[in-house]
Order: C-alpha cells, then sequence, then structure tokens
C-alpha cells in the first residue's frame, strides 16, 4: 500500500515536467513571441513560394530537445522555408488563406482552456458561441431563422455534410442511388465528388451541364438534362451550385437555379466556401440572389474572413436532415443527453470531441467589428479588377472578366501549339523566383495561370509587382 503511495509521487514528480510554473510559462512565451514577431516582420522581405530541396536533418529526430530555440531553429529551417507560404500576402496561388493575428490569439486560448466544444453539457459557453456565430452568418446570407450548422475544420468536411444531409432529406439509400441524379458541373469542387463518395453516394448518376462564356452553369441546359433524365426513369435530386467557383469565381445563376431545384423537389446545395462572404458586400449582393434559398451552404471563413486554416462553415436550412444524419446515443453519453437545451455540435457533424474552434472567429470579429473584413474584401476585388485591366496590354489574354477576385489570363499569342508552352513557362519563371506565387488550371483546353486575390497581407503593391514579374517574363519576342 505504502509502496504504492511512492509509486504515484515518484510518477507525478516525473511528469510535472509538462506543467510548467508561472516563471517557465513566461520565458517558453517570450520565445514563442520571439519567434513569431520575426515570422510576421519578415514577410514583406520574404518568398511567398521556395521549392523543397528534400528534407532536412532535424525534422525527424526522436530524442528530446535541449531547450525550446532548439525546436523553434528547427522550424526556421526545415519547416519555414519549403513551399507556400500562406500567411505571406505573395500567395494568390490557388484559393490563399489568410491567418489574422487576433484569430491566432483565439486559438491559443482556446487550446489552453480546452473547453469542450462538441457536447452542449460539457461547455454550454463554448457551444453558444458556436450557435450564434452560425446564426450570425445564416443571417448574413439570408438564411430562415429555424436553420441550423456546423464550424466544421474546413470547405470539404461542410460540403459532407450538406451532402449527407441531402441524402437523409432525399432518402437515396442503396437501392435508388443508382436512379437518382446530381446536377454539377466541370467547374465544382473536388472534394464534392470525394464527398459523395465517402457518404455512400457515389454510384448516383453525375451530370455535368453545360457552361456559359463566364463559366457558369447554364440553368436551360439544366432543364433540358432533367427532363431527358425524367424520360429515362432517373430521378433527378441534387443541383449543386458554386458561389465562387475555384477556377475562375464564377457564380452559377443561383436564382434560376434554386427555381428549377423547387419545381422538381431537388436539394439545391452550394458551395460558397471560396465566395460566399463577397455577398456581404452591398454592392456584390446581386450577383448572390437566390444563394438564401438553398437547402445547405458551404462557407469558408479561412479563406474569405481571413482566418487561419481550420474553420469551414455548413449551414443547412432545416435541421431534421442533417440531425437525422448525424445525432447518436450512446450509454455513455447519457448524463449529457439529459442536461441538453440545445444541440450539441457532435449531433450535427461528423465530429464529437472537437477544438473550440468558434472562439477563433469569435474573437476577432467582436474585437475589430464587421468593418475591416468588408474593407479587405472589397479591396480584394478592386486589386482583381486592376489586375485585370492591365494584363492585356502585357499581352496576355484574360479567359473572362473576374466575377469576383480570381483572375485567370495565358500567353496566346503566336501558334496555338506553343500557347500552352508558353504560359506553363512563365508559371515556372514566377515559381523560381517566388515572391508571388500564382497557381495554375485548365479551361478551354488551355493551360492558364491563375491569380487568386484573396489574402488580407495582398495589397497594391503585391499587384504592381506581380504586373512587373509578368512583363518580365513574356515570353521573348524573337521566339
Ligand atoms: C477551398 C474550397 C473547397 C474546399 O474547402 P477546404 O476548406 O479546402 O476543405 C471547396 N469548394 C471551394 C469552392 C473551395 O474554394
Amino acid at each position: 500500500m505504502n509502496m504504492n503511495v511512492e509509486q504515484i509521487k515518484k510518477s507525478q514528480k516525473e511528469g510535472a515536467g509538462l506543467e510548467p510554473d508561472a516563471t517557465e510559462r513566461a520565458r517558453l512565451r517570450a520565445q514563442v513571441v520571439d519567434y513569431l514577431e520575426a515570422y510576421i516582420e519578415d514577410l514583406p522581405r520574404g518568398k511567398a513560394f521556395q521549392r523543397d530541396s528534400g528534407p532536412g536533418p532535424n525534422l525527424s529526430r526522436r530524442e528530446q530537445a535541449p531547450d525550446l530555440q532548439h525546436l523553434l531553429n528547427i522550424l526556421r529551417q526545415e519547416v519555414d522555408p519549403p513551399g507556400i507560404n500562406a500567411a505571406s500576402g505573395g500567395h494568390l496561388g490557388y484559393i490563399p488563406g489568410g491567418g489574422i493575428y487576433t484569430a491566432g490569439l483565439g486559438d491559443w486560448m482556446a487550446a489552453v482552456t480546452n473547453h469542450y466544444a462538441g457536447i452542449f453539457f460539457g461547455s454550454p459557453g463554448a457551444v453558444r458561441m458556436e450557435h450564434a456565430l452560425i446564426r450570425e452568418i445564416a443571417d448574413w446570407v439570408g438564411y430562415p431563422a429555424k436553420s441550423t450548422g456546423n464550424l466544421t475544420s474546413g470547405g470539404s468536411m461542410a460540403n459532407m455534410i450538406g451532402i449527407v444531409s441531402a441524402r437523409q432529406a432525399l432518402q437515396i439509400d442503396s437501392r435508388r442511388v443508382r436512379k437518382c441524379v446530381v446536377y454539377s458541373s466541370t467547374q465544382a469542387h473536388h472534394c464534392l465528388q470525394k464527398a459523395f463518395r465517402i457518404v455512400g453516394m457515389g454510384e448516383m448518376v453525375w451530370r455535368d451541364i453545360p457552361l456559359d462564356t463566364q463559366f457558369r452553369m447554364r440553368p436551360d441546359e439544366l432543364q433540358r438534362q432533367i427532363d431527358t433524365d425524367i424520360q429515362n426513369g432517373l430521378t433527378p435530386s441534387i443541383v449543386l451550385g458554386a458561389a465562387g467557383s475555384t477556377d475562375t469565381g464564377a457564380i452559377d445563376p443561383l436564382d434560376a437555379l434554386a427555381d428549377i431545384a423547387e419545381q422538381h423537389g431537388m436539394w439545391f446545395h452550394i458551395d460558397a466556401a471560396y465566395g460566399g462572404f463577397f455577398s456581404l458586400l452591398e454592392e456584390e449582393k446581386h450577383k448572390f440572389k437566390g444563394m438564401e434559398r438553398s437547402d445547405s451552404l458551404v462557407l469558408d471563413p479561412h479563406k474569405g474572413l481571413f482566418l487561419p486554416y481550420g474553420l469551414g462553415v455548413a449551414l443547412v436550412r432545416h435541421s431534421s436532415p442533417i440531425l437525422a444524419a448525424h445525432h447518436y446515443q450512446a450509454n455513455y453519453m447519457q448524463d449529457a443527453q439529459d442536461a441538453q437545451s440545445e444541440w450539441s455540435p457532435a449531433d450535427l457533424s461528423p465530429e464529437l470531441t472537437k477544438h473550440f474552434r468558434a472562439l477563433r472567429l469569435w474573437l476577432p470579429l467582436r474585437l475589430h467589428g464587421l468593418k475591416p473584413f468588408l474593407a479587405q474584401l472589397r479591396e480584394k476585388l478592386l486589386l482583381a479588377e486592376y489586375l485585370a485591366k492591365q494584363l492585356p496590354d502585357l499581352g496576355y489574354k484574360l479567359l473572362c472578366q473576374p466575377q469576383l477576385s480570381v483572375v485567370t489570363f495565358h500567353w496566346a499569342q503566336g501558334p496555338e501549339a506553343s500557347w500552352d508552352r508558353h504560359s506553363r513557362d512563365i508559371l515556372m519563371r514566377l515559381e523560381d523566383h517566388g515572391q508571388i506565387f500564382l497557381s495554375s488550371t485548365r479551361l478551354q483546353g488551355h493551360f492558364v495561370i491563375r491569380a487568386a486575390i484573396l489574402s488580407f497581407r495582398t495589397h497594391l503593391d503585391t499587384i504592381d509587382a506581380l504586373l512587373d514579374l509578368l512583363r518580365k517574363f513574356r515570353p521573348s519576342l524573337e521566339e
């Protein structure tokens, strides 16, 4: 018995390092703050992209480090440099994220307090905060008061929640799945097809509806395809709209799609992971008309609200399908379920235990107010317009006028057979240079360069620097 107590005390002493005292906490914190301050201060001089040069010597080491400085040095040498610097305003590839500082402070507090955000009983405050944010975002996009949703890890999970809710609402089970049709376009984000596969709807009939010249789904073609499918004994089930496609930022004609979906009793899901928050701007609202009529909707605060990676939003108009998909009961949860006066996030998502991710959104929103977010969004749209206006003067051809903050262009001079080679070449030169990172896609059969302007650190000087580089890296005229 005594022996046992001795062992307990010995183990306690050996484990004490996991609870640094106030002095030690201050010492560690200061080193992390120094590291982060240097990181932020160096951003304007640093690169947005650096090619990987293979693993360094330290990341896979397993022994205890002599001190925190040593570990921060490994970060500086082996983690920070290679790849895309997502904190850089020069990141204009894919869809940039952000990483506003006050959201980082929210994350830090969420981790240290470790409130249990999955279950109402565990932390009514944390869950109320999540639901208040869901309500606020639902109001922004015009969703009704009875709508609900979930703060997810990102757009992919949020899209999956929307799709699995559709499955419940339409009762697409294994007997019916092959007769049910989903209508999308080639511009849908690949995470949607992935979600259909994961939730057991991969066997649905998938129709890519033709696009107009602005890469938007054509409602007349959608209607035509639905009529054909009905004649052939299929069941039109889901329409996937994009409110800001990843490739071009195209916004489908949402109101027209909503009409068609309604008329046929279909589920209308909108992926607004990239573009959704632009609808907060009064002058942009008209482009999103009909978004509020969808059955499920996805937004990504880690894109359009400049948050660090790790926050998406799933909204659903009705609570019953999302609950039917995710609600559960377990014996070991009985006290939690009895005490619940609001739904728990765990009833609305595949996750049980989750990071208290509401805090990273709530803190910056309440601290800064919405105004600087709106100004940033407006600035990004104006920068896209500014870039698109000047590219033709440098000899580049736009694929379309930007609808939001994505600009697509390529080198389309000389023989068509060489366009792709030139465009790819220009992109490679930009990557080698590293100051500004762009990505590419394929549109109308061609290799196309994309500039996606969404980082809160991208400003006029960034775009001017990009224009300089694009001037410099043009194919030489004698070719
Ligand atoms: C980024 C994006 C997604 C995927 O979201 P993640 O947050 O990366 O999981 C889905 N759809 C669109 C339109 C996107 O831009």
